[in-house]
């Protein structure tokens, strides 16, 4: 497999494995250091403690640097590299709201800003305390997979995982768990599968049987239920896997893992790197992916969900956009026609193409883009910028879920006009992808019988024709019940 050729499906993943890390620590962060959640309480996506709606804490700020360099094309094989990342993390540090105890004596500790003082810092840390084997490095280690997409780099993958986490964690555990999981991930984002076994083989073969162990026993536990404290990073991985095990969706598997209690943003972000491999950046629900934010440097604007998912697929293609220029690109050709009709059944929403942003309406403030749409494509004025992951192939080539994809766009749509935002849909021709959400929505939320909504959405556009496995999607949607 090469990078360069990896399918939207797979890019989704990639990027779902940094997306559903963000996801996870902001949805953990006001629960952290109080005791478990019982399943009646429901888990939400609040402000909380020092943090705001959506904020994420240290263990997204601190996966940045590494995506980052992944996104530029950097090897993480280079100590080079691993130095930026220490300098990074030193420069983030002298401002963060919490930096975790193990990092914060490590950072503080070396005695300048590269991998090899940091590694000595790190040991002489485990040497004054007698352990270090914290979660602190496996939260972090989502993006590292990215890099090493490409046929057998499992080896490479590994190494550099166990290198990584040895920068501010000396002990074993933390670096056998970072390859581990790390392994798990690329499998995830290649395949669609979960596998934490298989990756096992990767380590010394005297301490195989005791992860299998610990493997097992999770998947009997509830996160809640795991022994030991899960500020250690067995002990966070299992509970990782517990929640991950158990639900079968990615919102399902972060509010599961957020209900262990005590270290909750960090099990959370452990498990939405491996579940976000799994289920896709797609998965993330607009009502929590519109408020993630939480990185403090001078490009903090640019760092949200959208954000981090370009970065993440820059990452994945080894740095490279497409040949059409994506995702780094500005500007995006367009198409000719220049639809801009408005919602047969809302007037506050209005549907057209990607050539349509460049006369949008002026009371239009939020935009929903169903295509791959340039930085400098949205106008300056529209507040709401959300950029949905919709393929538009049949059956095997398209293994997203479908109808929670549609669920979901369809209830942001939906949010946004109960805010007040006259809505731009759109997708590049407003052909199929268009009209089709534009149905769902009102399916879902307007009282239209399937049929009807197809037909009437389909007929307002001029180049209107959804393709099959889009409408068998809105045949198959129910009204959604009004809480
Ligand atoms: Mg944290």
């Amino acid at each position: 497999m090469n990078p360069l050729h990896l399918t939207p499906v797979q890019l989704d993943r990639a990027a779902g494995a940094v997306l559903g890390s963000a996801a996870g620590d902001a949805l953990g962060a006001p629960y952290e250091f109080r005791p478990s959640v019982p399943d009646d309480v429901a888990i939400v996506m609040k402000a909380g403690g020092p943090w705001q709606l959506g904020e994420w804490t240290d263990d997204t700020s601190m996966a940045i640097p590494v995506l980052r360099a992944l996104a530029r094309g950097a090897s993480l094989d280079d100590e080079a590299v691993q130095g930026g990342i220490v300098a990074e993390w030193c420069d983030w540090a002298r401002t963060a709201k919490d930096v975790g105890i193990q990092t914060r004596q490590v950072l503080g500790r070396a005695t300048d800003a590269s991998a090899a003082a940091a590694r000595d810092a790190a040991r002489a840390v485990h040497d004054a305390t007698g352990r270090s084997a914290g979660n602190g490095s496996l939260m972090r280690t989502g993006p590292l997979a990215l890099g090493y997409l490409a046929d057998g780099r499992e080896a490479a993958l590994a190494a550099s995982a166990r290198s990584l986490s040895g920068l501010t964690h000396f002990e074993t555990d933390a670096g056998d768990a970072c390859a581990i999981w790390s392994l798990a991930i690329r499998h995830a984002i290649r395949t669609g599968e979960l596998d934490l076994r298989g990756p096992i083989d990767v380590l010394p073969a005297g301490r195989r049987a005791r992860w299998h162990e610990l493997i097992d026993t999770a998947e009997r536990l509830h996160p809640r239920d795991i022994p030991g404290s899960n500020g250690w990073v067995v002990a966070a991985l299992q509970a990782a896997w517990a929640a991950i095990v158990g639900a079968d969706t990615l919102a399902g598997v972060l509010e599961r893992a957020v209900r262990c209690g005590n270290d909750t943003d960090t099990v959370a972000a452990i498990a939405g790197s491996l579940a976000g491999a799994r289920y896709g950046a797609s998965a993330v629900p607009f009502a929590w992916r519109r408020h993630l934010h939480g990185w403090s440097g001078a490009d903090a604007a640019a760092l949200d969900a959208d954000g981090l998912v370009k970065l993440a697929v820059l990452a994945a293609r080894g740095g490279a956009n497409d040949r059409d220029g994506w995702p780094g690109g500005d500007r995006f050709a367009t198409p000719r026609t220049g639809t801009l009709v408005r919602h047969p059944h809302d007037d506050g929403v209005w549907l057209g193409d990607l050539r349509g942003l460049d006369r949008l309406p002026a009371d239009v403030s939020a935009v929903v883009s169903l295509c791959r749409v340039g930085a400098d494509q949205v106008p300056q004025h529209v507040g709401v910028h959300h950029e949905v992951w919709l393929v538009d192939k049949p059956g095997a080539s398209n293994n997203l879920d479908l109808d929670a994809v549609f669920a979901d766009t369809a209830d942001a749509i939906a949010a946004l006009r109960a805010e007040g935002h006259s809505v731009y849909l759109h997708c590049f021709e407003a052909r199929s992808r268009t009209p089709s959400i534009a149905a769902a929505y009102s399916v879902r939320h307007l009282g239209v019988p399937a049929t009807r909504a197809l037909a009437e959405v389909t007929a307002a556009l001029p180049h209107g024709a959804p393709q099959p496995w889009f409408t068998e999607v809105v045949e198959r949607m129910s009204v959604k019940e009004q809480a």
